[in-house]
């Protein structure tokens, strides 16, 4: 059974986070003197501190998704939330977590950073968990399992009956990377947060919002966790311009939807342009905003892309993935002349 309080390091169990001034008075008028600001804002209306909480954002995102405001966690990218799982609940040189390559890289980077124990279940030829080495694999120090959905590199959704399997039955955090969802067919699994209090979800606003240079990334889990993140995060981790962009963005969701049916439409031009090419060995089925594609003389080709300017990136040594080479989806005018350029390879 899943107990937060065993999952939490230690000595977090009775953390008193920093106290900021904005914490201590969170009125919106007023003569402000107690954050050593500087009055004058004749230059930029920057001279504030943001809000550490981005309320703001957070009641948009809440009505968008459909959620509690105190359920979501908000992070300077995805990036930043994935650090702070770790310094929340590993306990370094103790504590492991899994990974199921081939995947995302920044699992691992940042067990590396923390000194947390990685342990790997490689992915089924199919892309697939492979749920009986999972199983065999997770033991007491087990913290997290990283489950990426669409996945990166290989593009494919993983199975939601092996993920409901593993929620049920493993006593520590699920984390499940939804990046590349809007991208994809299916329901996020935000819906189920109810049902699995070792449930985390990640999301970002680099993708399918088209706002990467910002740097904002969402976490949805029950409030224990959340409370538990806010805690430790740094206190103003999102800056004042990123919360009042992405704020607008919010009132304009059928930008979103425009942008993906774009790049739904020109991940098939792609495709299907891809499958006639006899360089190419193996496309494989992709639910995100980019394909992974097998081809003959793979590191020829990528170096003849590069020569042509045309940047794509090498995954061959990935595990898995001999020979592949994985392409976002551009516009259609980029796509052709990539399609272009590997016909006269
Ligand atoms: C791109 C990507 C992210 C996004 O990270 P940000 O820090 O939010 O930009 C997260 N997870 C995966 C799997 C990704 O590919």
């Amino acid at each position: 059974m899943f107990v937060l309080e065993k999952v939490i390091r230690p000595h977090l169990l009775n953390f008193k986070p920093y106290s900021s001034a904005r914490d201590e008075y969170q009125g919106k008028e007023g003569i402000f003197l107690d954050a050593n600001e500087n009055p004058f804002d004749d230059l930029l209306e920057y001279n504030r501190y943001p809000d550490p909480l981005q309320r703001e954002v957070k009641n948009k995102i809440s009505v968008l998704k459909d959620i509690n405001p105190e359920n979501i966690f908000l992070g300077n990218g995805s990036d930043e939330a994935i650090d702070l799982l770790f310094r929340a609940f590993c306990e370094p040189k103790s504590d492991n977590i899994i990974i199921c390559p081939p995947t995302y890289g920044m699992y691992s980077t940042s067990a590396l950073l923390n000194n947390v124990e990685i342990r790997r279940v490689l992915l089924t030829p199919e892309f697939q968990l492979n749920i009986e080495d999972l199983q065999q694999t997770i033991d007491s120090k087990t913290k997290i399992i990283f489950i990426c959905s669409p996945n990166n590199p290989t593009g494919n959704l993983i199975n939601s009956e092996d993920i409901r399997i593993l929620l049920k039955s493993f006593d520590g955090l699920v984390v499940i990377d939804e990046a590349y969802i809007d991208f994809s067919g299916e329901d996020s699994w935000i819906k189920k947060l109810d049902k699995y209090p070792n449930l985390i979800i990640l999301q970002t606003f680099s993708k399918a919002w088209g706002m990467a240079a910002l740097r904002m990334g969402m976490a949805f889990a029950s409030q224990p966790i959340i409370k538990l993140l806010n805690a430790i995060k740094p206190p103003y981790n999102i800056n004042a311009y990123t919360q009042l962009i992405v704020s607008e963005a919010l009132d304009k969701p059928q930008v979103v939807s425009s942008y993906r049916d774009s790049i739904i439409k020109n991940r098939r031009f792609l495709h299907d342009a891809l499958m006639e090419l006899n360089i190419v060995k193996h496309i494989f089925p992709t639910d995100a905003n980019f394909i992974l594609v097998a081809f003959k003389e793979c590191e020829q080709i990528f170096n003849y892309l590069i020569q042509h300017k045309c940047i794509v990136r090498l995954r061959n040594k990935e595990p898995l993935c001999e020979d592949c080479i994985r392409i976002t989806i551009g516009t259609f005018d980029e796509n052709q002349k990539l399609i272009h350029l590997l016909k006269n390879y």
